[in-house]
């Protein structure tokens, strides 16, 4: 049976419906109003004679406008058009916005159906499909932005080295840093993006168990101080506290967090973080202060989106990619957690995740 025999109520009516049928079409249409499929017939007078719930939604009618004129309740004229369009010439299909469900994108299929002289409207809600592909097409920008730069230094300095530069013992230096430093980038923008993709894609499966994280947070701090001796880390961690987490996905947040607190954090004046937890209900709450410049509150949340930097002067001049708090953001929900980041006191940035208490 095909799905829109069953708002042929008028060629089956004459029939004695079959018990089975009715209540497959019945199973049918709760199929389609779950996943959001609108169904319409318009009789040969153009009025409505069948709307399912779905439609209905979407186009802000009721069953009272059924028997109405579909030109004086269907207040699209993108649709109006089609179904006019779909008489002329059979079956039409376009992709149509502003109906009453606001800002939705619809696929519709207008088919004309001469035997019965009905036409009968099929719409698919794509907005999803549509946020989605946007995504995607913004991530390749982005991405192809972001590979763009570091390459283009290489290859500028490579040549300045070949047309001369090799010869000055202080300019080779020069352009010789310049060149590791942005291969560096792009290993590290590589490694992001694959580690995110993988997050994104849910192939990424996480051995979450109770663990002692006070091991992990020590390590973790100690390789970070002894590439940022300057640094003063201070962690007030009870000993051996446990939560529910993966081991490298704790490790890798942590080391995200702690990195960009040093990163943004810190200043020859002010070099001091601190890291501390404390049970919040059934969660434990893991904090890492700096006493940084902070964040404007209208970026608060937009650092966690892929690529986003504030484009601020001490910001871009950090070789960061944009990807650290994406991927901190993904293996915290992928723990059952949830992250975050607040104004510190006077002056400085908290960010705060929550992990299980075992
Ligand atoms: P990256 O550090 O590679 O730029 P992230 O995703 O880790 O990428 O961070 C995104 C942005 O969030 C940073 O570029 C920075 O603008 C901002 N940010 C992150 N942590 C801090 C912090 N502790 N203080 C101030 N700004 C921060």
């Amino acid at each position: 049976m095909s799905f829109l025999d069953f708002f042929k109520k008028k060629e089956t009516s004459s029939q004695q419906p079959e018990p089975t049928n009715n209540s497959s079409a019945r199973d049918l249409s709760g199929v389609l109003n779950s996943v959001g499929v609108g169904l319409i017939v318009i009789d040969e007078n153009d009025c409505l004679l069948e709307l399912n719930e779905s439609s209905m939604s979407y186009l802000g009618l009721s069953e009272n406008t059924i028997g109405s004129k579909a030109v004086e309740v269907i207040k699209s004229v993108d649709l109006i058009n089609l179904i006019k369009q779909a008489k002329e010439s059979t079956n039409q299909v376009e992709e149509i916005s502003g109906t009453h469900a606001g800002d939705k994108n619809f696929l519709v299929s207008a088919t004309y159906d001469e035997e019965n002289q009905e036409t009968q409207i099929v719409m698919m809600d794509t907005t999803r499909s549509n946020r989605l592909e946007n995504v995607r097409r913004d991530f390749i920008t982005n991405l192809s932005h972001e590979l763009r730069t570091p390459v283009s230094v290489i290859r500028a300095n490579s040549e300045s080295l070949i047309d001369g530069a090799l010869e000055d013992e202080e300019a080779a230096k020069k352009f010789s840093t310049a060149i590791l430093r942005n291969s560096e980038k792009l290993t590290r923008l590589l490694s992001d993006i694959l580690n995110l993709s993988t997050l994104e894609s849910g192939e990424y499966t996480l051995d979450i168990r109770s663990t002692n994280v006070t091991p992990i947070i020590s390590n973790v701090v100690s390789n970070l101080k002894e590439a940022n001796p300057a640094i003063d880390i201070q962690v007030t961690i009870n000993e051996d506290l446990m939560v529910m987490c993966d081991i490298q996905a704790f490790e890798q947040v942590m080391t995200n967090l702690i990195e960009n607190g040093i990163k943004y954090g810190t200043t020859d004046n002010s070099n001091t973080l601190s890291i501390s937890a404390k049970p919040v209900g059934q969660k434990m709450r893991f904090e890492i202060e700096d006493k940084g410049q902070g964040i404007p509150p209208a970026e608060r949340k937009r650092v966690f989106e892929r690529f986003y930097r504030v484009q601020e002067k001490e910001v871009l001049e950090n070789s960061g990619t944009g990807l650290g708090l994406s991927i901190v953001k993904n293996l915290v929900h992928l723990m059952d957690g949830s992250v975050g980041n607040e104004q510190a006191h006077p002056n400085g940035t908290i960010f705060w995740f929550t992990l299980n208490i075992v």
